[in-house]
């Protein structure tokens, strides 16, 4: 446990400014809205739900490194998928677990449902720095979120309904109704 002098809150630290796209986009079209936004991210969006996040080192390890031609790799065959959401609400000590449990660097802040902004491991490192413990272990700790029962966010495999709360079911992402429907 990490001592915190007063609560920081997700809201807080948040970047607001989210570069949303959609999953057929091109490889290209996401760096041009990351190098024109000045943003190292962008949010995949499906429906009007997060479906996925694109980060600068994707478009480098999975476009350019491997010889991909950026004007025809899509969005969603590069983004990464599912989404860890987090309520702007909750505590950026939250927000610092629930990145070094999954062992990922960004949440995205959705408030009743609607995307407001995305979080950084560097964004709480900057208002909060006591909680470099924490981070440190997204770095070491890169476990399935699934076996260690964190959900996550985004369109279950099965019913392909929007959920906040999918979990992995046999190499499947599936939401609570889904799950619940295989139970014996
Ligand atoms: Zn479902």
């Amino acid at each position: 446990m990490v001592g915190i002098r007063a609560r920081v809150l997700v809201a807080d630290v948040m970047t607001r400014d989210l570069v949303t796209l959609s999953e057929t986009s091109t490889a290209k079209e996401v760096a041009i809205a990351m190098s024109g936004k000045s943003v190292g991210s962008v949010v995949i969006t499906k429906e009007g739900h997060p479906s996925g996040i694109i980060t600068e080192k994707d478009i480098v390890e999975r476009v350019i490194a491997r010889g991909r031609d950026p004007e025809r790799t899509l969005a969603r065959d590069i983004m990464s998928s599912p989404v860890s959401v987090i309520d702007p609400r909750a505590d950026a000590m939250e927000a610092a677990r629930k990145m070094a449990k999954l062992g990922i660097r960004r949440l995205v802040v959705v408030d009743k449902g609607k995307m407001v902004g995305i979080v950084t491991s560097r964004d709480i490192l900057s208002t909060a720095p006591e909680l470099m413990e924490v981070l440190a272990d997204a770095a070491k700790n890169r476990i399935m979120p699934s076996k260690r029962g964190e959900s996550l966010a985004g369109f279950c495999d099965n019913c392909e309904e929007w959920s906040e709360s999918l979990e992995e079911v046999n190499g499947h992402f599936l939401c609570e109704v889904c799950r619940n429907d295989m139970e014996p």
